[in-house]
């Protein structure tokens, strides 16, 4: 059974027609410009923005809490970008060597460049070996050892003993396709529960009230055109990344930022969205993932001289240092004239040395994809590959909580009543300013669990609240209906790429101020460009044109936000990589920079990282140089 709730009223129903026919009891007309909107209201007690890993986790916590709960998401759950993930996901769970969660904090926070919170970092690590645990229990089904423990393969940036024991075997996976077997298994379990989905509703605005918490959010159905008000004690946004502000990313086409961009409009700060991860592998041309998991089983980069070059950039770690410095390496190996293929520009994976019966069993999904891509047979030849944009370090700034902050009357860690975050459209910041891989799908499931309890603590189910302001959602709509009717001369198609390519050269692998200043006037170009924005289609029934026009502005928010905190930080520090400030300075800049969206324009504030641990299970890792 599940509830449609309308107005306040909570009235069980067993059919979608019913709720039809509420819909229409309860619904008001808005007029704007002319065109006529139906409104539609709901009262929960939490509402999740977001059906991928973060957002699922969320919303079957707060279900199994007794929580009212309803999860908008513009993605049928299981097509979220989550659903992509390859590699697998880390915890210390000790099943091919001995591990502690503490050396996993340790690779984390080296990692991150000492940009992480240490707190929230302690958080996700010790709460890693539970979360895989509770997700076996769930059924995924993880690839296993010959005693049929959880398999673990070698994933970059993981050691023993703080960095002194060599390799760690801490990625727990199933085969290639974790992220499919992860989504799928919690979307499973989201059915057992009551929570309430509403699926292809698109989250346009936060609803946030006159005193500053936040009452829900405002969400378009693109299959009607109808609006509906969430009013909602607590909303936890899970939306994922913006990758498509690049021009050639791993994510998926729907990765926009949306949910940062809603943050942005209602003039809370985007935290570190200058740190952009490249993944060392994208499939040259195409852009799609070979997962680094490939080098954990074995594979090797190699330049046009057929040398293992990694050595030479990083002794230790090789093939498997952090990303960040592999991808660098990579560049610095194209840029001197040792790149592969006709124009030199790009670098060999080669996987055709391990035995055929490991990358069927190990690796069956990126044999499929590098024959269908780069129509390479991975048993016999090379992928072609090349750096490409992967992952937002940066995003919406939260506490170990998920309760998302900002700085107040000189308190820089000041929660937003009613306000949460969890996934890639979070910063915890468990990942600083470089994420390690297989540390994302642990902080999807880590925090969207961490949303649900922390809800569980502080609110209770069924909870009055305060009725939504009197003009809730009306800038929303006026802003909605101007960007339908919009009548200038450019598609929206032509600003994205060109927004796409701006990003791309001028917020790239190396940085210059020069670069980054030209890419600041580029990238505000861009915006202004937005205002000559044409759309062709004026309907509200799957308007494709408008969706994309939407989640155009988003991106723009993101990209603009991005390349101008990247201008500001003078120093370099994993994934921002300065060629004129080499050095990473702690003196100056171990801070987390905050993106306001204001008047069109961005604003830069600096907010301190957290050096303290949770407790004396730890102690923190104070900053030193970060080799592999
Ligand atoms: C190809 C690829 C491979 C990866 N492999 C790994 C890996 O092996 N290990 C690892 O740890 N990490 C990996 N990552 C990273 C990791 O998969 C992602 O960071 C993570 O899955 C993001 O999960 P999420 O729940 O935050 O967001 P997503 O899975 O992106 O989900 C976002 C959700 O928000 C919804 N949404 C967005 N905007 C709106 C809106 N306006 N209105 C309503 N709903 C909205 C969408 O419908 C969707 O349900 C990989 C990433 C990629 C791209």
């Amino acid at each position: 059974m599940w509830r449609c709730v309308s107005r306040g009223l909570r009235i069980p129903s067993k059919k979608y027609t019913d709720c039809d026919s509420l819909r229409r009891l309860f619904s008001t007309q808005s007029n704007v410009g002319g065109s006529s909107y139906t409104v539609v209201d709901h009262t929960y007690d939490a509402v999740v923005v977001g059906a991928g890993g973060a957002g699922l986790r969320a919303a079957i916590g707060l279900s199994e809490h007794g929580f009212n709960t309803a999860c908008i998401t513009k993605l049928f759950p299981t097509r979220s970008h989550t659903v992509a993930a390859q590699g697998g996901i880390n915890a210390a769970l000790g099943n091919m060597t001995e591990d502690d969660w503490r050396w996993h904090m340790y690779d984390t926070v080296k990692g991150s460049d000492w940009l992480g919170d240490q707190d929230a970092i302690q958080y996700m690590c010790r709460e890693a070996p539970k979360a895989v645990i509770e997700l076996e229990n769930y059924g995924l089904p993880f690839s296993r050892t010959e005693d049929g423990k959880i398999y673990q393969r070698a994933f970059g940036g993981q050691s023993l003993n703080f960095g002194k024991g060599g390799q760690a075997y801490r990625c727990a996976c199933a085969a290639d396709r974790t992220g499919h077997a992860l989504l799928h298994t919690l979307y499973g379990q989201a059915m057992k529960h009551n929570t309430q989905f509403f699926v292809e509703y698109f989250a346009l605005d936060l609803l946030m009230g006159k005193d500053g918490s936040c009452q829900g959010v405002i969400a378009l159905n693109m299959e009607d055109g109808t609006l509906h008000r969430f009013r909602a004690a607590s909303t936890i946004l899970a939306t994922g990344g913006y990758g498509r502000a690049y021009f050639s990313a791993t994510s998926a086409h729907t990765c926009t930022g949306d949910g940062n961009a809603m943050v942005a409009r209602a003039g809370l700060p985007l935290e570190d969205l200058e740190f952009v991860q490249f993944h060392p592998t994208g499939i040259y041309g195409a852009g799609c993932l070979i997962t680094e998991g490939s080098r954990g089983e074995g594979g090797i980069l190699r330049n046009s001289e057929g040398e293992r070059f990694m050595e030479r950039y990083a002794p230790t770690a090789k093939d498997l240092a952090s990303r960040d410095v592999v991808s660098r390496s990579m560049t610095m190996e194209i840029r001197e004239g040792r790149g592969v293929g006709p124009l030199k520009d790009h670098i060999y994976l080669h996987l055709n040395h391990l035995p055929p019966e490991v990358l069927k069993e190990r690796l069956p999904g990126i044999s499929e994809t590098a024959a269908i891509f780069a129509g390479v047979d991975v048993t016999k030849e090379p992928i072609p590959v090349l750096p490409t944009v992967h992952y937002n370090m940066g995003g919406i700034p939260t506490n170990h909580h998920g309760e998302v902050v900002t700085i107040k009357d000189d308190d820089p860690d000041a929660v937003i009543p009613g306000l949460l975050a969890a996934g890639e459209a979070a910063c915890a910041s468990v990942h600083g300013a470089n994420r390690l891989g297989a540390n994302s799908l642990l902080d999807i499931v880590v925090f969207g669990r961490a949303c649900a309890n922390w809800v569980a603590e502080v609110r209770r189910p069924g909870e009055s609240q305060k009725p939504l302001e009197q003009d809730a959602g009306e800038r929303t709509i006026a802003w909605l209906d101007d960007l339908r009717n919009s009548n200038g001369s450019l598609p929206t198609s032509n600003i994205r790429l060109n927004m796409q390519r701006i990003m791309q050269s001028n917020a790239a692998v190396f940085r210059t101020q020069e670069t980054l200043e030209e890419g600041c006037q580029l990238i505000d170009e861009a915006w202004e460009s937005f205002h000559d924005v044409k759309l062709k289609d004026r309907s509200l029934i799957w308007n494709s044109d408008l969706i994309e026009t939407i989640e155009l502005e988003n991106l723009l928010i993101n990209a603009c936000i991005t390349m101008h905190s990247a201008e500001a930080r003078k120093e370099s520090r994993g994934a921002h990589a300065r060629e004129d400030f080499t050095k990473r300075d702690d003196e100056n800049w171990m801070k987390h920079t905050l993106g306001y969206w204001k008047n069109e324009k961005v604003r830069l504030a600096y907010r301190p990282v957290h050096m303290n641990t949770l407790d004396d299970e730890v102690e923190s890792f104070p900053p030193k140089a970060r080799v592999y």
